[in-house]
Formats: C-alpha cells, sequence, structure tokens
C-alpha cells in the first residue's frame, strides 16, 4: 500500500497544480513497481498545515491582520470543498508542518511527502526539518509563469537589470508553459484514523467576517472578491469579458476602484490562481479581442513578479539582510524609530496622500501599487524607517502578501536590490499633483 502526503502551500487550487500532478504520477509509479504487495491500493492525503496565527514579528506586531486570516480561511475552504467532490477531503492541520507532517506520516504510514518549492528562508527552513525528521520530501518548481527549466542562463546567473530580463525572454520567445487541468479522480484516503489533535474543521476555525467597505479598491465578499480557487476563476472570466485588459496600460497607476487594474494578486498569492493560467486566458481574449499595449503591460507585470521569484533562486537569504545585496555593511544600519513607524503603521504621519494610503491597506488589507510604492519610499526617505519593518507591516495587512513580490519590491524601492539606479524616491506633492489632484482619495480615507 503506497500513501503520499500531498503538502498544500502556497498553491491553493487544484487547477495547473504541477507538483499535485507529480505527485499522483508518483504514486502510479509506486504501486506499478511494487508488485510484492499484497494490496495494490494507493492513497493520497491532502494536508494544509495552519499558520500560527498568533505569532508575532520581530518588529512586535502580529504577523497576520485578521483580514488576511480571513482570506487565507476563505481559500482554505474552498479548496477543500473540491477535493472533498473528488472523495479526498483536505486535512486541515493546527499545528506547523516541521512537528504536524512527521507525525502524520507515521500515523497513515506514507513514505513521501510532496510539495511545491517556495525559495525563501523560512519556507526552505521547514523543508530541511522534515528532511531532518527522515522524510523524503520532494519539492516541485511551480509558482512562476514561465518554467524555471526554460531560461536561457542558470539559475545564479539571472540578468541584473529587469529590463535585460525581459528583453532576453522576449528576444528569444521563451514563453510559459500551458496550464494543466485540474485533475477529474484522486485516489482515495488513507484508511488509518487520524488523532483528534492532527485535525480541525471548519467550525473550529478563527472566523471573523470582514466588514464590507464601500470605498475599497478589492471588495472582500461582494460578488466574486471573495477567497478560493472557484471565485478566482469566475474574477477572471469577468474581468476579460469586461475587456479591462485593453485599458490597463492607461489605468493601472489609478489609486481607487475595482477596475483600474486586474486585482488577481490576492488569488496569485495564495496560489488560488495559477499564473500560466491568467496568462492563457490572457492569450486567449487577445486572441479573439486582438491585442494592445494594455494587454501587453499585464505579461510585463507578471514578468515583474517572475524576476522577484528567480531572483529569490540565485540569492536566497541574501535578500533578507539590512543591507540587502549591497556588500558595504556600513549600509546595513538602517535606523528604526519606533514612534514614526508607528504613526507611518496607523496612518498619523501627518501627510496627507501617506496617511490615507496607510488608513486604506489597514482597512482593507489592499493597496494599489502606486501608492504601495509610495509609501514605502516615505518611510525609507522622509521618515528615515527601516525597509524591513515596512516589509513586515506590509506582510501583516496585505491580503496579496507574496514573499517574493513583498521582499522584491522593498529591496527595490530601498535600493538595496539588484537594481543600478539605486533606490526610488518618490516626492510626495508631485504624486498628489499627478494622481490626486482633486484631494479625492485624500478625503476619502482620511479616517
Ligand atoms: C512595496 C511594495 C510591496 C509589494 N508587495 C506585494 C505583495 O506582497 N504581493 C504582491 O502580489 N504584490 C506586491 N507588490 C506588487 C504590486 O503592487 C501588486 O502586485 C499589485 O498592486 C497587485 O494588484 P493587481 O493584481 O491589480 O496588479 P496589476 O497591476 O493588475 O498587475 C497584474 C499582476 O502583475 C503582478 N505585478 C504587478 N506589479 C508587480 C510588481 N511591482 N511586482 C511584482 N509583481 C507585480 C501581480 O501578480 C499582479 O497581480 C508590492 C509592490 C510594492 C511597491
Amino acid at each position: 500500500m503506497a500513501t503520499t502526503i500531498f503538502w498544500f502551500r502556497q498553491d491553493l487550487r487544484l487547477h495547473d497544480q504541477v507538483a499535485l500532478k507529480f505527485a499522483l504520477d508518483q504514486l502510479v509509479q509506486t504501486v506499478e513497481q511494487d508488485r510484492r504487495s499484497p494490496d495494490l491500493g494507493h492513497h493520497l492525503l491532502p494536508v494544509f498545515c495552519l499558520p500560527d496565527f498568533l505569532q508575532t514579528s520581530s518588529w512586535g506586531f502580529s504577523r497576520m491582520s485578521s483580514l488576511r486570516r480571513y482570506w487565507l480561511l476563505s481559500a482554505l475552504r474552498d479548496l477543500s470543498d473540491q477535493l472533498a467532490k473528488l472523495g479526498c477531503p483536505l486535512l486541515i492541520c493546527p499545528i506547523d508542518a516541521s512537528s504536524a507532517l512527521p507525525q502524520l506520516a507515521q500515523h497513515v504510514g506514507a513514505r513521501k511527502i510532496v510539495c511545491e518549492e517556495i525559495a525563501a528562508p523560512e519556507e526552505l527552513a521547514e523543508i530541511s526539518a522534515l528532511r531532518n525528521a527522515g522524510l523524503q520530501v520532494h519539492t516541485v518548481w511551480q509558482s512562476s509563469l514561465l518554467s524555471s527549466d526554460d531560461l536561457p542562463w542558470d539559475k545564479q546567473c539571472l540578468p541584473q537589470v529587469f529590463t535585460q530580463f525581459r528583453q532576453i525572454i522576449e528576444g528569444e520567445g521563451i514563453s510559459p508553459p500551458p496550464p494543466l487541468p485540474a485533475p477529474s479522480s484522486l485516489p482515495s484516503w488513507p484508511t488509518t484514523i487520524i488523532p483528534a489533535h492532527l485535525q480541525l474543521d471548519f467550525s473550529q476555525l478563527p472566523w471573523q467576517e470582514p466588514t464590507p467597505d464601500p470605498r475599497s479598491s478589492f471588495p472582500l465578499g461582494e460578488g466574486e472578491f471573495s477567497g478560493g480557487e472557484a471565485a478566482a476563476l469566475e474574477h477572471l472570466r469577468q474581468y476579460l469579458r469586461a475587456r479591462l485588459p485593453h485599458t490597463y496600460k492607461q489605468t493601472r497607476n489609478g489609486l481607487m476602484g475595482k477596475d483600474f487594474s486586474s486585482k488577481w494578486s490576492p488569488w496569485l498569492a495564495n496560489g488560488a490562481l495559477s499564473a500560466r493560467n491568467a496568462y492563457a486566458e490572457l492569450k486567449r481574449f487577445e486572441l479573439e479581442h486582438g491585442a494592445n499595449d494594455g494587454s501587453y503591460w499585464l505579461w510585463f507585470e507578471l514578468l515583474w513578479r517572475d524576476y522577484f521569484r528567480f531572483l529569490h533562486l540565485q540569492y536566497g537569504a541574501k535578500l533578507y539582510r539590512a543591507q540587502g545585496l549591497n556588500s558595504t555593511s556600513s549600509e546595513a544600519h538602517s535606523s528604526h524609530n519606533q514612534t514614526k513607524f508607528d504613526a507611518w503603521c496607523q496612518g498619523a504621519t501627518g501627510e496627507s496622500l501617506i496617511d490615507a494610503a496607510m488608513h486604506e491597506l489597514h482597512t482593507t488589507g489592499y493597496l494599489s501599487n502606486r501608492l504601495r510604492q509610495v509609501v514605502a519610499s516615505y518611510l525609507i526617505y522622509e521618515l528615515d524607517g527601516n525597509w524591513r519593518a515596512g516589509a513586515a507591516w506590509f506582510e501583516t495587512c496585505l491580503i496579496d502578501y507574496d514573499v517574493y513580490s513583498n521582499q522584491g519590491n522593498w529591496l527595490y524601492i530601498a535600493g538595496r536590490g539588484t537594481d543600478p539606479r539605486g533606490g526610488r524616491r518618490f516626492s510626495v506633492a508631485k504624486q498628489v499633483r499627478d494622481h490626486d489632484r482633486d484631494g479625492h482619495y485624500q478625503r476619502t480615507w482620511s479616517t
């Protein structure tokens, strides 16, 4: 009897599940090879290990806001429904993966754990801990748009400037692999009884329904704006049906509203939507309705997302040092003034655009790309604050928190990544003139 544990991480979906397909193929092979076994069945145990919702960051605040927690739980509920329909329910485990998975593997006699690869320090440490506990863990890279195997350079030699990266990709005509269909059937669960301390049901989870806020650009709970794969695919359909890619380039620097940008990020972040699927649908849209600079620009932005992923494959933990990729240690000492930092987080700096944006971020868990740049620059350059504390606050608040994109963008603005121009400082006065001349945004989010 072969049992595999499939550990869901930031890939909470069944469509385009390269890692799950790998797990299923391996199971079939194992069963075929294991002819001596009297019982040639094979089982799959899909598991999600809940993060510690009470964990605080080294900066002293909770690592996950209630909105972000709600977003995760709704994605899990959707995944759980889909898996149940395939007869192989999701096990929600209340303890962290490094304690839970060895115990589960022992209980169900699993030989292997398969999961997606996440090239960030904490996530890599989880894999090391499992391997140190004697488990056989297979990780599968799947979260980028492009396959890392198709890149024309060794993963240690990523072009150091995004434009070069994009030009090579485009020049060589490298395109993403087509997305995989969702499996139509799954093996059954193992027959062993799972101990109660290793599972939770949804009624035991700390749900806190968000109060809808009509001002929000990502109105959680309204229409398809809810967590999980089904809502993600519906949102993608509606975005394309409304032909919004055609106007994306003109509107993408907007500050408010559902339509100025794609709003794919919250689903991409926990994997409810696969970037390859979004791209394939975008290409189909272009075939039907024509391509223009707007539809091209969505690909351009998805390449940024990839760039920060591949940067992690090359540099790993170096991206998390105070000096980032800069070599001089004198730059390591970013100051941290708690009072100024608290004022920034709470939207109480006295700078109206910054305060409005920080209110929006805290209230809704979403902020436009333009304002993410402006508030990050303000913390680093005007408040002389610590970029890593800012990144941690974004982690807490953003429902689309993605370890690669968050770290990559903060490094970029702080001038501690690969960008040769050395940081991005935005003039708040200019940003107000260019993007909120009549003060509408600032008034809307004044509290
Ligand atoms: C300081 C800072 C922190 C950020 N933290 C995150 C984060 O934690 N998670 C996250 O998903 N994005 C992050 N971003 C990138 C960007 O702001 C969001 O991806 C975007 O605003 C999400 O809205 P959207 O889906 O409507 O994007 P659109 O403008 O419609 O773009 C389409 C997709 O392209 C990708 N994309 C767009 N811009 C970027 C970018 N600058 N970097 C990487 N990918 C991009 C996203 O996947 C996005 O969903 C951050 C940006 C900054 C400046």
